[in-house]
């Protein structure tokens, strides 16, 4: 078939042509991250769902695809799905995109997937970008096993009763976080899960200006809320594990306590304080109050 040979050409190893769902992966911020497979899929198959068809064709009309495109987003996404699976059932070859990275990933699609697999229709992923991995894969964090929680509530009550749920998770949390609301998520961050542990604020990845600010939540809290530069763009925030129970652990008070004691005090004197406030030992205050600084390996 004219079809598969086509995309046989980038690579495609499709065994069964008829009536496919190809979930296909978009650049995240660079053009170049757009596979051959991608462009090769898009351009061959019937129509494309996209989450905005105005966004997507900018994107497509940039290589010169010009396959016809049926929107599909969160508002007409029940009806579309049955719809488009109906047109795959009658041998139709689809595609789904998002507006960036990978769909379904906190992105339309989830319920067009459904629907399609429900149906006994071949769906299959042509993989690429996803913000969540490409911030997981540089972080320095452990990577083997992590909760990725999408965004957070935007009121204030609903993010701190999501983090308080998420914060005794053994495993690496990766969160997504809108420009206008990362300051207030990282100050959560501090009051529930602590300001010591290790974190990774991944700014506008494969951009112009990406940057990546590695710390403590306490530091990385604050270098945001001094650099307004910081507060802009697209950003994925990656926090390391709730530490091993550890029975001599310094509990979260104690930790908050420090916290606002080396705003005034230098390390030393301020773990001196709160070992006298809280009975705790000084030593483990101390090294607690270098990470807390940034000045020590963060423990993971
Ligand atoms: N489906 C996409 C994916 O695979 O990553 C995610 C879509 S979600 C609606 C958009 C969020 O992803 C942004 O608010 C941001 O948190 C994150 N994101 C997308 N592109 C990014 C980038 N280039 N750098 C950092 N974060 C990004």
């Amino acid at each position: 078939m004219e079809w598969i040979a086509a995309v046989s050409e980038a690579g495609l190893n499709v065994s069964n042509a008829a009536g496919t769902l190809f979930v296909v992966a978009t650049p995240i911020g660079n053009l170049a991250d757009f596979t051959l497979r991608a462009r090769a899929t898009l351009a061959e198959v019937d129509w494309i769902a996209a989450e905005d068809t105005r966004h997507t064709r900018k994107l497509l009309a940039h290589y010169g695809i010009h396959t016809p495109m049926v929107s599909l987003h969160r508002h007409n996404e029940e009806r579309r799905s049955q719809e488009l699976v109906q047109r795959l059932r009658d041998g139709d070859q689809g595609a789904l995109v998002a507006d960036a990275g990978t769909p379904l990933i906190r992105d339309p699609g989830y319920v067009l997937v459904r629907a399609a697999a429900a149906a006994g229709v071949q769906v299959s992923p042509v993989p690429g970008p996803c913000a969540a991995i490409a911030a997981l894969s540089v972080s320095g964090l452990p990577a083997d096993r992590f909760f990725f929680a999408g965004f957070l509530p935007a009121k204030g009550a609903a993010r701190r009763a999501r983090l308080q749920e998420l914060a005794v998770l053994p495993v690496t949390l990766v969160f997504y976080e809108a420009a206008h609301r990362v300051c207030e998520a990282l100050a959560d961050f501090e009051v529930v899960l602590g300001p010591a542990r290790p974190m990774v604020l991944a700014r506008e990845l494969t951009k112009r200006h990406e940057t990546l600010l590695r710390g403590s939540i306490a530091t990385v809290a604050a270098r945001v809320r001094r650099d307004p530069e910081q507060r802009l763009g697209e950003f994925v925030l990656v926090v390391g594990a709730a530490p091993p129970p550890d029975a001599e652990a310094i509990p979260a008070e104690a930790e908050r306590l420090l916290h606002m004691a080396l705003a005034e005090l230098p390390p030393r004197r301020a773990a001196s304080l709160v070992s006298a406030f809280t009975g705790l030992p000084r030593n483990r205050l101390y090294a607690l109050a270098l990470r807390l600084q940034g000045q020590a390996p963060d423990h993971d």
